[in-house]
């Protein structure tokens, strides 16, 4: 019987590929949590992203998208199956004054409209916000300092200082997991607050953004890429974490910080294992040294729990559990018992 790494191996040995096996996970997330993945894979181009897909659905292999796991929490388990990331061609950003010139002009949507640019669902979201500025368009600078992709991003239709990726979004081209392409436009794409902008199965390979907004020079009092860098380098840890982990709940049409909540019930500093609720802002959980998926889940539902009975406000992730929403939960009875050595140890804060 063949083995299905030798079948994967065949699949994309002519493609623009880089495959792996038993790769820690730890490695592609910002918290550096996460045991090993069966196989991973860096696709370069369209193709290569096509073939691999279909190639595992074939094998009945499952996928896992992943930009820089900046969004993720990976169980100490692992995952199961193939985890793709985009680079090469997948990573390049396109404007009208880059068309045809030097290494970001490998996208193959056309752009031509002089207000807008096309971006690889591999670039980083920062380097988004750095090329508008640099053609002179107004209104991604909110991007910067964002650690993630473009692809991450519409996942969460990702954002900061009141505005998100949905605001700029004009089209999305995704394959499915036959590798087919579309293009979603319109009602298509969602662009609800920190929710997937479109249907689980599909991959994101581009985006076209357009700026309504004009030149960046006719922009009056916005924020400069470099001024937004600077305010996030102020507020945020420097530890390794996924950013704010829960939404900022809605009530009464508003909504109102996790981070502020989480700080007024008394959470900052709470420490489980090598997990803690950041000092600096109470909505980033922190690995302060060798923290384990199980170590995050617990503090999760310290803060949740103790968030709820005093507020009556139930917190909801704005982070992903791999491979599942249930991971955490079939962890539990272990955690539990380890939670409370630890919980005295910390002078049961
Ligand atoms: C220090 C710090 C600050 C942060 N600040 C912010 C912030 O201000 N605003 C904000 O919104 N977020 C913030 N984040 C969270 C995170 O950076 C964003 O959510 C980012 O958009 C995630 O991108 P990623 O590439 O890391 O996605 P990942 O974490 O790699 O993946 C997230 C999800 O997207 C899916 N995905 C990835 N690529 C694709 C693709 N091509 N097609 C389909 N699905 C895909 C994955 O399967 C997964 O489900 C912060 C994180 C950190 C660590």
């Amino acid at each position: 019987m063949h083995d299905w790494r030798r079948n994967l191996g065949e699949a994309v040995a002519g493609c623009a590929a880089e495959l792996k096996f038993a790769e820690p996970m730890a490695r592609h997330t910002t918290f550096r949590i996460g045991g090993l993945a069966d196989a991973w894979i860096r696709v370069n181009d369209r193709q290569a992203l096509a073939c691999v897909l279909r190639a595992c659905r074939e094998a009945g292999i499952r996928t896992w998208l992943l930009g820089r796991g900046s969004n993720v929490l990976v169980s100490d388990q692992g995952l199961r199956g193939v985890v793709i990331c985009l680079g090469g061609e997948l990573e390049q950003i396109e404007g009208p004054g880059a068309r045809g010139e030097g290494p970001r002009s490998g996208l193959q949507s056309p752009v031509p409209n002089p207000q807008s640019l096309s971006a690889g669902a591999g670039a980083a979201l920062d380097e988004v916000a750095t090329f508008a500025e640099e053609q002179g368009l107004a209104g991604a600078e909110f991007l910067a300092g964002i650690p993630g992709t473009v692809g991450g991003g519409l996942h969460s239709n990702a954002g900061a200082f009141g505005r998100s990726l949905g605001d700029i979004v004009a089209g999305i081209t995704v394959l499915d997991r036959d590798g087919k392409e579309s293009v979603l436009t319109g009602t298509l794409i969602r662009r609800e607050y920190r929710r997937p902008m479109f249907d689980d199965g599909l991959v994101a390979v581009e985006v076209k953004l357009e700026f309504a907004e004009g030149p960046r020079s006719t922009v009056q009092g916005r924020m400069s890429a470099a001024q937004i860098r600077e305010q996030r380098w102020a507020k945020h840890p420097t530890e390794p974490s996924v950013g704010s982990f829960f939404r900022n709940p809605e009530k009464d049409g508003e909504r109102i910080p996790a981070g502020k909540l989480i700080e007024q019930c008394g959470l900052k500093g709470r420490t489980i294992g090598g997990a803690r609720v950041s000092e600096k802002h109470a909505n980033f959980l922190v690995n302060i040294g060798r923290a384990r998926f199980a170590d995050v889940y617990e503090l999760v539902q310290i803060v949740k729990a103790t968030v709820e009975e005093q507020t009556g406000i139930l917190l909801e992730e704005e982070v992903q559990y791999l491979p599942g929403p249930t991971v955490g939960r079939s962890q539990k009875p272990e955690v539990r018992r380890q939670n409370s050595r630890i919980g005295a140890a910390n002078g049961g804060r």
